[in-house]
């Protein structure tokens, strides 16, 4: 934890604890002079000065830090010596007792750096670090801001709805959320575990059911950024897959608010993965097409090119489809699909109440009036769905 960028700093030895030191203070910006008789093929010779001959005790004037890393330990000793005289801090690779500073296992999570020491003994020093960092990642170690990170909005793609399917960098931003604005969709489970005082606003609409507008949750986005808080809008799969993510981006731009955005697992690939259907397979499709089935054929509104998904041959992806699923698979038959073409229905992707109906493109309608499929569901159609 001390500053090197621009620093000089000496590096004696060329063994393997050498590079690899060599490697991470170049990575934090010092100057490194590496001293070594031998100096392995593989040191960074392009950005550290290398000299190949022995350690002279004036190659520590001006450094600000000396690596001892030598296999030789009366060497070692002499650099240190020769360090601790000048008053410049020494680390020895070889004896953490003899050594006046020690390097730490470190790992860098969000704004946090954690660096441990552990009696001199790296291995150990390396597992508390390890164990530390992913309790980080993954929030079961959640250290709230004490004050807000203040006036940003993170759109965080919250996955099919498993709330392990939620990406860990997801997951983090919403513990450190002030105030949660929610969809319907999405790992919804996940919001009982947030603390108390974070305020959970659930603007998520049922199809068809009462919406709240996009506009007010624009508004609801700026003005609790604008009041200085931290807003996690979570958004059901990716925020960019015909989730209007880039309409909320744009409006957080517009208005000057700090805005990021966490990707998410689609459902459009996710559903299909968890039926065990492969979107893509060697020998049957090489490409796949994820459409909005919101709207259906014919419709003025709609830009999707229903003809050319009808006599392409890859696998066809449908969200929002089920209440236009009799035009949509008319429309592909008429664009040149057979009759028979394998479709499945994906309802509650990765949900306990996950359902997969499966049948032709010419059924696949009446199955799913049959079997009462409501959203949210992906139709997959094409070759890569296996009938039984
Ligand atoms: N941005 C989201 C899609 C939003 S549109 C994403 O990337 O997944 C909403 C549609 O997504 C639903 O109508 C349905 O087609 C699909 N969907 C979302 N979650 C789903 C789930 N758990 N199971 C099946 N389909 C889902």
């Amino acid at each position: 934890m001390v500053d090197l960028t621009g620093r000089p700093v000496l590096v004696v030895g060329a063994g393997r604890v050498a590079v690899r030191r060599t490697a991470d203070l170049l990575a934090a910006g010092a100057l490194v002079t590496v001293v070594a008789p031998d100096v392995a093929p593989d040191i960074d010779a392009g950005t550290a000065a290398v000299h190949r001959r022995p350690f002279r005790p004036s190659d520590v004037d001006g450094q600000w830090l000396v690596l001892a890393c030598t296999d030789d330990s009366d060497i070692n000793a002499e650099v240190a010596q020769t360090a601790e005289a000048n008053r410049i801090w020494c680390v020895r690779a070889d004896d953490a007792e003899r050594s006046a500073a020690w390097l730490t296992a470190v790992s860098r999570v969000d704004d946090f750096t954690v660096a441990v020491s552990a009696g001199g003994d790296p291995l150990r020093a390396r597992r508390l670090r390890n164990a530390i960092e992913v309790e980080l990642r993954s929030g079961d170690l959640a250290v709230r801001r004490g004050r807000s990170a203040g006036g940003k909005v993170v759109l965080v793609g919250g996955g099919p709805g498993d709330p392990d399917l939620l990406s860990l960098r997801g997951l983090r931003a919403l513990l450190d959320a002030d105030v949660v604005v929610t969809d319907r969709l999405g790992p919804t489970d996940l919001l009982a575990r947030l603390p108390p005082e974070v305020e959970v606003i659930d603007v998520g609409k049922e199809p068809r059911g009462p919406a709240t507008s996009q506009e007010s949750i624009n508004t609801l986005l700026i003005d609790n950024a604008r009041a200085g808080r931290t807003v996690v809008r979570l958004k059901g799969g990716d925020p960019f897959v015909l989730g209007r993510g880039t309409e909320e981006v744009d409006v957080c731009i517009d208005a000057g608010v700090e805005v990021e955005v966490v990707p998410g697992v689609t459902s459009a690939t996710a559903a299909a993965t968890l039926a065990g259907i492969p979107l893509t397979e060697r020998g049957t499709a090489q490409q796949f097409t994820v459409a909005s089935g919101h709207l259906p054929p014919g419709d003025p509104r709609s830009t999707v090119n229903w003809d050319s998904l009808g006599h392409g041959t890859g696998t066809v992806v449908l969200l929002m489809a089920v209440s236009n699923l009799e035009k949509i698979a008319m429309s592909l038959i008429d664009g040149g699909r057979a009759a028979t073409t394998p479709a499945a229905i994906v309802e509650n992707a990765s949900l306990p109440e996950q359902r997969v109906i499966r049948g032709h493109l010419d059924e696949i309608a009446e199955l799913a009036a049959t079997h009462q499929v409501v959203p949210p569901a992906v139709v997959i159609i094409g070759d890569v769905v296996r009938l039984p």
